[in-house]
Order: structure tokens, then C-alpha cells, then sequence
């Protein structure tokens, strides 16, 4: 059989081999095809249990798909006078390369300013997390909070700047170790206003 043949051959039977969840289908036996994809024999003692972790993990991080704004924000918006930059900084973050399937991650800072309403403390955090937990690239995350942010509590503006590391740059393609990318999401008077943007990014730099 050529080359040409089996791939062909290995398409077809990943068609109708792999099917999505809702169809009934199994990540288990796609991992297992990975593992025989690169030369591995997905049945010795040590793999036996992988394809397991691996649905339980991607699960996981991908748990974002499966929630939605009003449900993590859980009512937690309080009425609050005063205009004043509320920042959370340092935010972790961990999500995942749509382009490679490979994890990147760093740090999330998000300011806002309220117009009447503030957020409970955790649900900055919390917010990152539903749109991390998804396939990403980092331009727009940062997008995504910021409008989640706008959304839930209509301030004045809303910034959100993102610091990470990408595992596809690290580990393969330029192999760049120490290179982090940062991206920005500037709404309302942070976008509007220099001052704003300058004072939020005086108080998010280390
Ligand atoms: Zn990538």
C-alpha cells in the first residue's frame, strides 16, 4: 500500500471510528488512535489507563464550553456609588492554542469602571476561567472578558490586558523559551480616555 492509500485509508476509518459526544462517541478511542498514530501501543501497562486521563483533563479544560455568563456571575452584582478604577490583577490563567491544541499561560489583569454597579470579588476570576477553558487564541480572550465584563454590569470601560506563554512557540515552530505575548482589550472610556488606559496600565505593571 502507498503512502497516498493509507493516509486515505486512516482518514476514513478516523471518520467513522471517532464520532462527538452527542453522536455517542468516545475521546478514549481518539486518544488510542493518537497513540498508534505516533508509533506508540496504546495496550502496554502504562498507557492502558490514558485515554481515560485524557477525556477527564480535556473535560476539564474545556469546561468553559459548557457555562455561560449569567450562571457563573450568580446574581453577584451589587449596587455601588463612586466611579473608581477597580482592578484585579494577576489573574492566572491557563487555556489552550486552537491552532495546536497546546496549552498557554500566564497572567489576566482586568480593571473596570463601575457606573453603579460592581462585581463580587471571585467573578473576574471566575469569568477568565469560562473563556480560558475553551480553544483560544489570546487576542480574543482578552476580547471575550472584556465584553462578558461590559455585559454583566455595564460600566464605563473595561480593560483587560493578558501576559502569556505559548507552549506551540516553547516546545516547537521558533522554540522561543522566554517570549511572552501581550494582548489588550481596551472598552469604554479606557479606550476613549489615554489618561484612563495610562493609569490602569501604571497600575498593572510590576
Ligand atoms: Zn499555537
Amino acid at each position: 500500500m502507498d503512502a497516498l492509500t493509507r493516509t486515505k485509508n486512516m482518514k476514513k476509518n478516523y471518520i467513522f471510528t471517532v464520532r462527538s459526544k452527542q453522536q455517542g462517541g468516545d475521546m478514549k478511542e481518539a486518544v488510542r488512535e493518537i497513540l498508534k498514530h505516533i508509533g506508540e501501543d496504546p495496550a502496554r501497562e502504562g498507557l492502558a489507563k490514558t485515554p481515560e486521563r485524557v477525556e477527564k483533563a480535556w473535560e476539564y479544560m474545556m469546561s468553559g464550553y459548557g457555562q455561560k455568563l449569567d450562571e457563573v456571575i450568580n446574581g453577584a452584582v451589587f449596587e455601588a456609588p463612586g466611579d473608581e478604577m477597580v482592578i484585579v490583577r494577576d489573574i492566572e490563567i491557563y487555556s489552550m492554542c486552537e491552532h495546536h491544541l497546546l496549552p498557554f499561560f500566564g497572567k489576566c489583569h482586568i480593571g473596570y469602571i463601575p457606573n453603579g454597579q460592581v462585581l463580587g470579588v471571585s467573578k473576574l476570576a471566575r469569568i477568565a476561567d469560562m473563556y480560558a477553558r475553551r480553544l483560544q487564541i489570546q487576542e480574543r480572550l482578552s476580547h471575550e472578558i472584556a465584553s462578558a465584563v461590559m455585559d454583566a454590569i455595564e460600566p464605563r470601560g473595561v480593560a483587560v490586558i493578558i501576559e502569556a506563554r505559548h507552549l506551540c512557540m516553547m516546545m516547537r515552530g521558533v522554540e522561543k523559551q522566554n517570549s511572552e505575548m501581550r494582548t489588550s482589550a481596551m472598552l469604554g472610556v479606557f479606550r476613549h480616555r489615554p489618561e484612563t488606559r495610562a493609569e490602569f496600565m501604571s497600575l498593572v505593571s510590576r
